[in-house]
């Protein structure tokens, strides 16, 4: 087997958050696997899923990905912080037909905020196959939206704006990190030229 040897590979621990029953494993299962569960399993504690994406032009560039997936909330409170510890991304999800869920958003963006710091941090408001119960306007007037990168009407069931959705977060992560290496190692002049 010949194995690919990348120009670029980085690894990162994106955590996705949010209230229970929202649809945070359903979202991870329907991006990594492609499957999708009507029964409800019950995370508990946490959980991760790893994935891969080879990404650029001439698949130069591999992304290993580890998704960070809360659990069951009453027991969380103690792996928090090692929960948090590391991550390069968010993904906070709320459901679209449970206002409360969309009330405790930004509760996730400050607890996010306390570990890790301010990181690329995307906003999810998922079950859009099922009917919204509130108004658009009200997203808005709810959550400071100038703190996420981007948001996305998902749906877990259907497929719909997943992996867009979980594509952009990725790709700016990578975008990041390029800008970020390049800042540290500018493009050298060969002396002999000056
Ligand atoms: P978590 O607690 O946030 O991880 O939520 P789960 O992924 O376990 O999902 C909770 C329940 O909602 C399960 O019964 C899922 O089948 C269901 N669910 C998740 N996402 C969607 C969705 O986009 N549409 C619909 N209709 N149901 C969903
Ligand atoms: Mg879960």
């Amino acid at each position: 087997m010949s194995s690919q040897v990348y120009e670029k590979d980085y690894i990162h621990k994106i955590v996705v958050i949010g209230d229970a029953t929202v649809g945070k494993t359903s979202l991870i299962k329907k991006y990594t696997a492609g499957s999708f569960n009507q029964e409800y399993i019950k995370t508990i504690g946490a959980q991760f899923s790893r994935y891969q994406k080879v990404l650029g032009e001439n698949q130069e560039i591999r992304v290993r990905l580890l998704f960070w997936d809360i659990a069951g909330q009453d027991d969380f409170d103690f792996m928090r912080p090692k929960f948090y510890h590391g991550a390069r991304g968010a993904i906070i999800v709320f459901d679209l037909t449970r206002d409360e869920t969309l009330q405790n958003v930004m509760n996730w963006y400050n607890d996010l905020r306390r570990h890790v710091g301010v990181i690329p941090t995307i906003l999810f408001g998922n079950k859009n196959d099922l009917i919204q119960t509130f108004e658009d306007s009200k997203i808005e007037t709810t959550i400071q939206m100038d703190k996420f990168y981007k948001f996305y009407k998902t749906s877990a069931k259907t497929g719909e704006h997943v992996h867009e959705a979980f594509d952009t977060i990725i790709q700016h992560l990578v975008e990041l990190e390029i800008e970020r290496s390049e800042e540290k190692n500018p493009t050298k002049i060969s002396p002999k030229k000056i």
